[in-house]
């Protein structure tokens, strides 16, 4: 059975097609997969500066245990162009207590 080089758990084909194959942890597809595996070959220390344009999925919790420095940003639709809005998210990741403030300008 593959594994997927992400996060370590198992893909398994949830329907036809390239993007039936799915992990069963954190639900990458061949694309996901494909860019960790990219990611892998440039060998970029853990100190480097990551930006990911999206807060959730499986590539932002990949580089979120991979990089220590990681920013990222969340496209809201309820936010006009110009307008800025101010969302406060508490989470628990790497068994540390973050705050993270999300800023649209
Ligand atoms: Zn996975």
């Amino acid at each position: 059975m593959k594994k997927c080089n992400l996060c370590g758990s198992y893909v398994v084909q949830l329907y036809p097609g390239a993007f039936g194959y799915r992990c069963v942890r954190c639900r990458s597809t061949f694309i996901h997969r494909a860019m960790g595996k990219v990611l892998d070959t440039i060998d970029l220390s853990p100190d480097s500066e990551v930006h990911e344009f999206s807060a959730h999925g499986a590539i932002f919790r990949y580089l979120n245990k991979r990089f220590r420095k990681l920013s990222f940003s969340e496209y809201f639709d309820d936010v006009p162009g110009g307008g800025r809005k101010m969302v406060l998210f508490v989470r628990m990741f790497r068994q540390l207590h973050l705050l993270i403030i999300f800023l649209i300008w």
